[in-house]
């Protein structure tokens, strides 16, 4: 197991893209840290950086203590795991697992049984003389994990292993990687373009933008305490609700609508005049608009999906396209008028000019 330290770890690529900016973040031995965002945010230079394959600008990066800035990607006791899976296509399962064993020269028996223990681990143990062509695409994810797994390292690092695999198999594979993490317990920095990877596999989730990291937090803190407009809009699947207006007399002014702010905003005076963005989740609405602290919103149903176990409902609040996720028995007919209330619990005011929480609205969830 290792600890990690980034301390204002910059990246700037010699045609001179600074594609990774002040990156400070301290990994505890053994914790599972997820690096989010959209593509092109700076996460796999990020990793690259960890893994000694790209070079830091400027900052410092720690393994237990150990400056490693310069440190080769030898010395550094990681294991990669790629999107491609990058098996060597005529070797057989056993042979690919026991690859880089081999070329170190360890003894047969010895290789024997970390190949055995490691297939035994990753359910491959009746695969091991196939070819990786007679795989499917999470049984070859899974070799390639072992490859990573069976060399003992302190840290594993993930760039997207998931990406190639459809749906349901990535889901599968999100459980295993999880469960091998649990009983390896190597620290491992994890990178996903996907939220609910994040969410699912993380300890704590570091959310990236345009090079800079945007909040540090477990799961739960991101999703319920973001600190701004874009980890807001990030976290959470249909993503939040943004409805913009000014505010007026401590109310939010829109065309459509009238709220006021005071439930939820502490000093509602400090935001007076100002552009802000009234935000709240999908999930976080009710049918039920009778009863106090909670505002009634009334809207109109454009269209409704039946998912199962819920409805989305999409919907406009005046000129605002809003999705509210409604129990199918409830839901409202397309094209109907649809009145839902936001308790005040579930509400966020975020300021439009900094993109920032206002502190106070995050103090009831
Ligand atoms: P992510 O992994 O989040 O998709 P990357 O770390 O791969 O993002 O890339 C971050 C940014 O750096 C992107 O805009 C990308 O185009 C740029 N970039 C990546 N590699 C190089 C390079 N070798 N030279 C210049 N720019 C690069």
């Amino acid at each position: 197991m290792a600890q990690l330290s980034f301390r204002n770890i910059n990246k700037v690529y010699p045609n001179g893209f600074h594609a990774v900016h002040d990156f400070n973040l301290e990994i505890n031995d053994g914790e599972f840290i997820c690096l989010v965002g959209s593509s092109g945010c700076g996460k796999s230079t990020t990793l690259r950086m960890v893994a000694g394959l790209e070079d830091i600008t400027a900052g410092e990066f720690y393994i237990d203590g150990q400056l490693a800035n310069q440190m080769s990607s030898r010395d550094r006791g990681i294991a990669m795991v790629f999107q491609s899976y990058a098996l060597y296509p005529h070797l057989t399962v056993y042979e690919n697992l026991a690859f880089g064993l081999t070329l170190e020269g360890i003894d047969a028996d010895i290789i024997d049984e970390k190949v055995q223990a490691t297939a035994k681990i990753l359910g491959l143990t009746e695969y091991l003389e196939r070819f990786p062509r007679a795989l499917s695409g999470g049984q070859c994810q899974r070799v390639a994990v072992g490859r990573a797994l069976i060399r003992k390292v302190k840290i594993f690092l993930m760039d997207e292993p998931l990406s190639n695999l459809d749906a349901k198999q990535r889901v599968t594979m999100r459980s295993e990687i999880k469960q091998i993490h649990r009983s390896v317990g190597a620290t491992t920095i994890y990178v996903t373009h996907d939220q609910t990877e994040a969410m699912t596999m993380s300890d704590r989730i570091v959310v990236m933008n345009a090079g800079r990291i945007q909040q540090t937090g477990t799961p739960y803190e991101l999703y319920f305490y973001p600190q701004n407009l874009f980890v807001a809009g990030f976290i959470g699947e249909p993503p939040m609700n943004f409805i913009r207006g000014t505010v007026e007399g401590g109310k939010l002014k829109t065309e459509a609508l009238e709220l006021d702010l005071k439930p939820i905003v502490d000093d509602v005076a400090s935001i007076e005049g100002k552009k802000v963005v009234f935000a709240f989740r999908p999930e976080a609405i009710t049918v039920d608009t009778k009863g106090k602290d909670k505002y009634v919103i009334d809207s109109q149903v454009d269209l409704t999906e039946l998912l199962g176990d819920t409805t989305n409902v999409y919907a406009n609040v005046g000129d605002v396209n809003v999705i509210l996720k409604v129990n199918p028995h409830h839901a409202p007919e397309m094209g109907s008028a649809f009145s839902f209330a936001v308790p005040y619990n579930a509400a966020y005011v975020f300021d439009a000019e900094t993109e920032l929480v206002v502190p106070s609205s995050l103090k009831r969830h």
